[in-house]
């Protein structure tokens, strides 16, 4: 049995994991894709104290610093349900998708979680090439362009008026007759000059010239008519979804599914702490992952020496 399992090999993971091996005690990361969201992105521009570097590359660095420790990684490997401890200081079990289990004293969730996609043709294709996700990591990308923010709610309004603080223009579109985002992101919004705001309007393709994005189309849900925005960047802010399905009935989670942790990173079950993506815990980006991870860590290890089993 481990002292610390961690399942997860993004960005937190792997903080997780270097912290607890760093105590001496029998570490293991189990992940479906070492790396996590960090494969799919190119440029990263706000890891602080690296200027610029892409998304492969630091995710080969997690994994080769992970390795420099004695740590069982176990890649490709599927979490797919969590038994807590039968009794107190007990051992958890993770069951895996291929049918075996993992026991470990603690465990330190850390799946991520991924971007609600259009699904429309040219999404996939423009990914990384004017179709982003992420306000914070690429907005300066489009400093003085056009571009488009997929998504009323909160994080669409968000983005839109954090974008066009820096960008020419945002066109802010909204599948529904009306934005969801709370009424003083509304207002703040609508006195923009450098934002438009199209609702029932939903986005039927991307278009690009082979190399990048260069506008979209919608549809007019009232007319029925299709219209074509000129334009650089599209955000997509139609929700992040956590990776915690495999969590349900036994982690307490939160109505969209994170998995809530205290200061500490201890959720609902004794042992068993998250950090990153799939957590409560704002501001989804790899910095605070990490940081996350390496709290949740000592958490875990905080736990380990306070509990009775040796
Ligand atoms: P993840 O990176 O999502 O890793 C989750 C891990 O869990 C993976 O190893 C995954 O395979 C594994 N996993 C999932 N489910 C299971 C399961 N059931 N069993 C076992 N393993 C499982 N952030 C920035 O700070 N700067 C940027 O420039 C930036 N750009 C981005 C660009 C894109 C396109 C995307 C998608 C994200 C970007 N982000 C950026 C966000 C950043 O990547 C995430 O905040 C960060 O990766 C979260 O780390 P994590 O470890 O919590 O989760």
């Amino acid at each position: 049995a481990f002292d610390v399992l961690v399942v997860g090999g993004g960005p937190a993971g792997a903080a997780a994991a270097i912290y607890a091996a760093r105590k001496g005690i029998r570490t293991g990361v189990a992940a479906e894709r070492f790396g996590g969201q960090v494969l799919d992105t190119l440029g990263i521009e706000n890891f602080i104290s690296v200027k610029e570097t892409e998304g492969p590359k630091l995710a080969a660095a997690l994994e080769q610093h992970v390795k420099d420790y004695d740590v069982d990684i176990m890649n490709l490997q599927r979490a797919t349900a969590l038994v807590p401890a039968a009794t107190p200081g007990g051992l958890i079990e993770v069951k895996l998708e291929n049918g075996a289990s993992l026991r470990s004293k603690s465990v330190i969730i850390s799946t991520g979680a991924r971007w609600r996609s259009m699904n429309v043709p040219g999404e996939a294709e423009y990914r990384n090439k004017g179709v982003a996700y992420c306000p914070h990591c690429d907005g300066p990308l489009f400093k003085g362009k056009r571009v488009a923010v997929i998504g009323g709610g909160n994080s669409g309004v968000e983005a839109a008026i954090d974008l066009a603080g820096i960008v020419a223009h945002v066109t802010l579109i909204e599948f529904d007759s009306k934005l969801r985002a709370d009424a003083v992101l509304q207002t703040k919004l609508r006195s923009l000059p450098n934002v438009t705001i199209l609702m029932s309007a939903q986005t039927t393709e991307v278009h690009g010239d082979g190399q990048k994005v260069n506008g979209l189309s919608y549809k007019d849900r009232n007319s029925g008519e299709l219209r074509r925005v000129d334009l650089e960047g599209i955000f997509v802010q139609i929700g992040l979804l956590p990776n915690s399905d495999w969590l349900k009935g036994t982690v307490e989670l939160s109505p969209r599914g994170e998995v809530i942790v205290d200061s500490h990173g201890q959720t609902s079950v004794p042992g068993v702490f998250a950090a990153g993506d799939v957590t409560t815990v704002p501001y989804k980006q790899i910095i605070i992952a990490m940081g996350e991870g390496a709290k949740a860590s000592l958490g875990a290890f905080d736990h380990l020496i306070r509990s009775s089993v040796t």
